[in-house]
């Protein structure tokens, strides 16, 4: 290591130690922010400007985090209140953008590491987007359409001060699908008494929503991952793959991966997994997640050849090819890493976002086994979330072949850009450092540009 190097590692480790310390106790939001300033070493070490301009102290402090109450009545006439939150994280590249959650887990310090890998995320996908992320600690589980949508229309009447086309626009994530964005355009379009299409994305096909934004994340994913073993020679034609998650992630993953000629052969939901040695029905699970919002347990009174295990972490015990994350945070830990290694795993896609440990990513990396990181395998959701707003500043519509193609160009473009990147700064064929300095060189080229701010 020489001088600069050493320099550059003190540097990021003071800027890292601030960050503990500044936010005490939010532990999702130290390992996001370490494994960026970890990849961000070669960079700074080779371009002091970005020490010179403070540029790891801004990026790693959102410019704004808005926490807000959320009354709302339950049906039995009960007052209920949770907690909202938006970051609204960086938006030097263009409006804030990033989805909504809706989980019991969500607090400060998972909207922040979501806000803080959504603004690299979305600089990689090459479009204008800046970085912001929300939601509530709200229960989706088990509650009515009508609550649901008491509590979209008390969590949205707050959001609204501080949200619209050209200041942030926010989707879905964990919890928010087409149902709740439906509910939270009509409230804020209530509000505001004009209808302004691009403040939501991932809106219904019949007013202003895009096509193939349902697929995107999914799709998306699977096109990234079959960049990785194309350049390996390797493909998804018979290969086994293991999906966690039965959401709009998992789903749509699902599909394109056996579209590609693979076997996906399990999926999960936070209560456990279904293991289908003949390969998963994907109509049983949409039918049973889509419209009837079942669990997925109830996938083996349709298919009793197939197994239900409680507990999602064993998912990770099926021998596969391939592994596609798609559930949520922190779901591959060191153990279910060694274990995908010691059973074959050849490739890794996080379809979800910071799905492995930062010691499993290592165990990953250092087995030579294709790893796709979350911020560039899972960015197709908010590409075509940025396509939704190009549409719906044309007052204009693609066809859905047009979407998909421009995913598609979109997912090369992230993986070639991150695996360049990769090895212009010494780390040939590592993803996760690739990415992370790819997106990050644009946001903090214009945040130098646009001066202290
Ligand atoms: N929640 C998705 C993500 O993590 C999509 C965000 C969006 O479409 O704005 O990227």
């Amino acid at each position: 290591m020489n001088e600069a190097d050493v320099s550059a590692k003190d540097y990021v480790q003071s800027v890292y130690e601030t960050v503990v310390k500044r936010n005490p106790h939010e532990q999702e939001f130290h390992q996001a922010v370490k494994e960026i300033l970890e990849s961000l070493v070669p960079v700074i070490s080779k371009h002091p400007k970005y020490i010179e301009h403070g540029i790891l102290e801004r990026i790693v402090e959102p410019e704004r985090l808005i926490t807000f109450r959320v009354p709302w009545v339950d049906d039995q006439g009960k007052v209920q209140v949770n907690r909202g939150f938006r970051v609204q994280f960086n938006s030097v590249i263009g409006p804030y953008k990033g989805g909504l959650r809706f989980h019991p887990s969500v607090n400060a310090s998972i909207i922040k590491f979501l806000g803080f890998e959504q603004t690299f995320k979305n600089s990689l996908t090459g479009q204008p987007i800046g970085g912001g992320k929300g939601g509530s600690d709200f229960d989706p589980k088990g509650k009515s359409d009508g609550e649901i949508m008491r509590f979209t229309q008390s969590f949205m009447t707050e959001l609204s001060k501080y949200i619209g086309p050209d200041t942030d626009v926010p989707a879905g994530d964990i919890g928010v699908g087409a149902r709740e964005i439906g509910f939270m355009f009509g409230q804020y379009r209530r509000l505001r008494g004009g209808h302004e299409a691009g403040v939501l994305t991932g809106k219904g096909i019949g007013y202003g929503g895009s096509l193939a934004r349902t697929e995107a994340t999914g799709y998306g994913a699977v096109y990234f991952v079959n960049e990785m073993l194309q350049a390996e020679g390797l493909s998804f034609e018979g290969s086994t793959v293991v999906v966690s998650g039965s959401g709009n992630v998992a789903i749509y993953a699902i599909q394109k991966a056996t579209q590609l000629g693979a076997k996906v052969v399990a999926c999960s939901d936070s209560n456990g997994y279904v293991y289908d040695e003949k390969g998963i029905n994907l109509d049983t699970v949409r039918r049973l997640k889509e419209e009837q919002r079942a669990r997925i347990s109830e996938y083996v009174k349709e298919h009793p050849h197939a197994v239900y295990v409680e507990g999602c972490e064993k998912i990770w015990t099926i021998p596969c090819d391939i592994a596609l994350p798609c559930a949520t945070q922190n779901e591959i830990d060191v153990n279910s890493a060694k274990l995908l290694v010691e059973n074959g795993v050849k490739a890794v896609g996080e379809g979800a976002n910071m799905p492995t440990t930062l010691d499993g990513i290592d165990v990953f990396l250092s087995n030579k086994v294709l790893f796709g990181p979350a911020k560039a395998a899972n960015a197709g959701g908010v590409a075509v979330s940025a396509l939704e707003m190009s549409q719906n500043s044309m007052r204009y519509s693609w066809h859905f072949h047009e979407v998909d193609d421009k995913l598609h160009t979109i997912m090369k473009n992230i993986y070639r850009n991150s695996v360049q990147a990769a090895e212009e700064y010494g780390y040939p064929g590592n993803l996760v450092v690739g990415a992370n300095i790819a997106g990050f060189i644009k946001v903090a080229d214009a945040m130098i540009a646009q001066g202290v701010i």
